[in-house]
């Protein structure tokens, strides 16, 4: 494997540096974050080409969310972008409507037009998708994703003989490929960062990947930039990105999602397993996520459950590419109704039958923690999170959740009422 993919590898594996805490949350652009109540404003109201109205109407979305109401008539303009808005608010339509309102390539375009870096190759995946989903009455349009751990020759391969017009990829092994000669970025028109602030800010590496990136690509284009979390220091690295950004920040000093109830348990760590069993047994759910601190742990806390019954699987970075996503796309499926995962599948990942998030090992900072809760309650649904504080530490990074975003997180109730948290 290439030393830049190992660099990825390294942020996959990390847990909770001390680098990811967020220094105090930005200013908030004063608008409340919501899901659906567009009213005022409709898909149509855009005046998007007509294929991809179509394609909106065939997703099932009759409303955009407030940051799509907000960003995408910028986007789609062409209006370099710094947008957070929480987990699970479409942020990802917004940059795929921008990017499809606004390519323009015949069928044998065999060229780069938009690239998407992102941390993970599930998302990476995930986000080729739903590029897939919207360009489907667009069939000049060639969506390619490309990511670490899987062998490079099939993607060489592409780039040569089939160059996509929309690239989707993590940094190192877009890098690598790049330094290959097999993929050039003379004619890119659009650069789109995910999870932004994991890529500018988490590890120093990746910082480095995604800079040597973006100066290979030409100064006039427009770049784009997403992330629920998007710190002081990430925001500037971000405004030395782009040029004149249309910054849109919802709710960043509130990022309570809407219906997702939360609470905390206090115990000790040899209790933990005994109160998870429980859990399991007594609330209802369709899908639950455990987020555990190690990939250690997650593999055993998994052989344990599968052990007693419970139907669990588990992922984590030290798997082989193919595993993970065979994995993430079966729990994705329902095959599966438990996932004990690290901290890799906090973000970015879109789970929609997810209505429980447990942090059996607390979160080390408070923006992971944002990230993990937000796999449940996606798009305005009701959820529920429970996380387990064993330690001072864990004591400390919760109130730092609370005092930095006001949220109300209580002790967990003897019992939950499962209308709360399930939808009707
Ligand atoms: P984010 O990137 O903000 O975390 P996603 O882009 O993953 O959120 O979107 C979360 C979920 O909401 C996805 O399943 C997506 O298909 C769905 N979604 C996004 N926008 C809409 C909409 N306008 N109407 C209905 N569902 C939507």
């Amino acid at each position: 494997m290439a030393a830049e993919e190992d660099n990825l590898d390294q942020l996959e594996e990390y847990v909770d540096p001390a680098e990811a805490e967020a220094g105090e949350a930005g200013k908030s652009a004063g608008v409340q974050g919501s899901y659906a109540g567009a009213q005022a404003c409709s898909f149509r109201d855009m005046l998007l080409k007509d294929e991809l109205q179509r394609a909106i109407g065939d997703a099932g979305f009759e409303h955009p969310s407030e940051v799509q109401q907000n960003a995408i008539p910028f986007a789609m303009v062409g209006n370099d972008m710094i947008v957070q808005a929480k987990s699970g608010m479409g942020k990802t339509a917004v940059f795929v409507i921008a990017t499809l309102q606004q390519i323009e390539v015949e069928a044998d375009d065999k060229h780069v037009d938009t690239l998407v870096l992102c941390h993970s190759r599930e998302v990476a995946y995930q986000i080729s998708r739903e590029f897939e989903r919207f360009s489907k009455y667009m069939p000049d349009v060639s969506v390619g994703v490309v990511y670490g751990g899987v062998n490079i020759s099939a993607h060489k391969k592409m780039m040569k003989e089939n160059c996509p017009n929309i690239l989707v990829g993590t940094p190192g092994r877009i890098l690598h490929l790049m330094n290959e000669k097999v993929l050039s970025l003379d004619k890119l028109k659009r650069f789109v960062l995910d999870e932004c602030d994991n890529l500018l800010e988490v590890a120093l590496d990746i910082r480095r990947q995604v800079q040597e990136i973006f100066k290979k690509t030409p100064r006039e284009k427009q770049t784009m930039m997403y992330s629920a979390t998007i710190s002081e220091d990430a925001r500037s690295i971000c405004r030395k990105m782009s040029r004149n950004a249309e910054e849109i920040f919802i709710d960043d000093n509130q990022l309570t999602l809407h219906g997702l109830q939360q609470h905390y348990v206090t115990l000790g760590e040899k209790d933990k397993i005994k109160r998870l069993t429980d859990l399991l047994d007594d609330l209802e759910f369709n899908q639950v996520v455990i987020f555990v601190r190690t990939r250690q742990r997650a593999a055993a806390l998994n052989a344990m459950l599968i052990k007693c019954a419970f139907p669990s699987m588990c992922i984590h970075p030290k798997l082989s590419q193919k595993k993970r996503l065979e994995r993430y796309k079966s729990f994705k499926e329902n095959s599966c109704r438990i996932l004990v995962a690290t901290s890799l599948f906090g973000r970015g990942v879109d789970l929609e039958r997810v209505n429980i998030v447990i942090n059996f090992d607390m979160s080390g900072n408070s923006n992971e923690y944002f990230h993990r809760v937000g796999r449940a309650g996606r798009f305005g649904t009701k959820g529920l999170a429970i996380t387990f504080l064993a330690n001072d530490k864990d004591r400390e990074v919760m109130e730092e959740v609370q005092s930095r975003f006001e949220v109300g997180i209580t002790e967990l109730p003897s019992t939950v009422d499962s209308s709360a948290y399930m939808a009707n």
